[in-house]
């Protein structure tokens, strides 16, 4: 019918205008069209990966007060300049400088089993060393402090202590694992010292089933034990090796000699890169990484990957021309793994400058594929940037959670100001964390520049429409 023709046609065609319409809003939506421009940049124009390279493998390892600490500050402040920084400030801190010396040993001896073998070990970081006498002495086993103490002096006196502490297992995500078991590495010493333990063994921070060591800070309690003992982490594998020997011989012997010196405090800078802002620039939004790493690796992922990807923020918005409301800064600091000086030394800048800051994120859990920011929900941070999660989403960040921030942050964060986590898929991060396979080849050049991407695209948005 004629009728009936007409109206189908009719309504055939207000779909068709309705469906034009839709995806020209969509499509002509100014923040995705911005976005879509903002990935472009870091997709086909950014410098993350080469300038990665440079610092991973041209500097190398740069623990806190290591000449190649201070030769990747003078790099970072070049890099930041030829990003398009304003103004590169150096923050001056005092950081640790402890030296590992020469390489660790630790060797397993059984008469019964009649057997000697070599165990890869790292020695802990700001731990005391054994000199070139080395310690030798029988092992105990414990699970966790409350073995330990069950124990007490009469079976730990004159020994040294193992920590066969794994990851669990179902926890989806590594990093808390990871923030359940690192308590043994950073006070397992001093609660070996508390019973007589001559020295402590740790399995390393890792579920990763091969034989590198993973390294990473202790610290000397005080308050529980006055004497300092040595304190290494051995391999996934050795430790296997160590427990099935010891099920065998409870009266086998280990041997670890170490070498590391603690020197005075030594000097050394954040470097703080900044775009001026053009109507509010005493009012901060920083994006950063650590720059310092542990020496028995590289630091490509923990943290050259959050540096570059800091320092790339500044290129994004000079070469875009996008001129921001707010200053806007990256920030590489010193002296995360073992210290905080540099997120302290930045904290009491901002505070001694009178500088607001509006919001600060941290990238440090690897130039992984991006996966979620965590946000604190402060000063209504969180409900707004989860208001962002459909812009996000075609770029794999499909998840706004809350509560986020990071360890250089987190002066700022007791302060006021509210944080966030730049979170990628961390499942291969504590494959390698803190060892000597954290190296350039382990960073894929695109995952690296899409999480470099959202981190440029929160902070565009932040700078255009936070506080409100
Ligand atoms: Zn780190």
């Amino acid at each position: 019918m004629p009728a009936t023709k007409t109206s189908k046609s009719t309504i055939r065609f207000v779909l068709f205008f309705m469906l034009v319409t839709a995806s020209t809003l969509v499509a002509q939506n100014p923040d995705s069209v911005k976005l879509r421009q903002i990935y472009d940049f870091y997709l086909t124009k950014s410098k993350c990966y080469s300038n990665l390279d440079y610092l991973v493998n041209q500097i190398g390892g740069r623990l806190s007060g290591s000449p190649e600490a201070e030769k990747a500050v003078q790099w970072a402040k070049k890099a930041m300049y030829e990003a398009g920084a304003d103004t590169v400030i150096l923050q001056p801190c005092m950081v640790p400088h402890w030296v590992r010396g020469a390489k660790e040993k630790c060797v397993l001896s059984s008469t019964k089993l009649k057997l000697t073998k070599t165990l890869n070990c790292v020695a802990l970081g700001s731990s005391v060393g054994t000199g070139v006498k080395g310690i030798k002495a029988k092992v105990i086993e414990v699970n966790s402090f409350e073995e330990l103490e069950k124990l007490g002096e009469k079976e730990i006196k004159g020994k040294i202590v193992f920590y066969n502490v794994f990851f669990d297992q179902t926890k989806i995500r590594p990093g808390n694992a990871y923030g359940e078991a690192v308590k043994y590495r950073s006070k397992g010493a001093s609660q070996a010292a508390k019973y007589g333990a001559v020295a402590s063994l740790l399995r390393s921070m890792t579920s990763v089933a091969d034989d590198e060591p993973h390294t990473g800070n202790m610290n000397y309690d005080t308050s529980i034990s006055k004497t300092k003992i040595p304190s290494l982490a051995i391999s996934y594998v050795a430790a296997d090796v160590l427990h099935g020997s010891l099920a065998a011989d409870k009266t086998l012997e280990i041997y670890v000699e170490t070498h590391c010196m603690t020197f005075p405090d030594a000097a050394s800078f954040n470097v703080v890169g900044q775009i001026t802002g053009t109507e509010k620039p005493n009012e901060f939004i920083l994006s950063g990484g650590h720059l310092d790493c542990w020496d028995n690796g590289k630091g490509a992922h923990d943290d050259g990957t959050g540096v570059v990807q800091s320092i790339e923020l500044l290129a994004a918005f000079k070469q875009m021309g996008i001129r921001p409301k707010h200053s806007i800064r990256a920030v590489a600091f010193m002296n995360e793994e073992n210290g905080l000086a540099g997120g302290t030394a930045y904290a009491k800048y901002a505070k001694d400058h009178n500088e607001k800051h509006l919001a600060a994120l941290e990238t440090d859990a690897g130039g992984y594929t991006p996966r979620a920011f965590g946000v604190d929900t402060l000063n209504g941070l969180y409900k707004m940037v989860v208001g962002w999660k459909d812009l996000f989403s075609p770029y794999l960040i499909d998840k706004i959670q809350k509560e986020g921030g990071g360890a250089d942050i987190s002066v700022l964060e007791k302060s006021g100001v509210p944080c966030i986590g730049f979170e990628p898929d961390t499942q291969r991060y504590f494959d390698i964390h803190h060892t000597a396979a954290d190296t350039f080849d382990k960073v894929n050049k695109r995952e690296l520049e899409l999480g470099a991407g959202g981190i440029g695209a929160l902070i565009y948005l932040l700078d255009k429409y936070y506080p409100y």
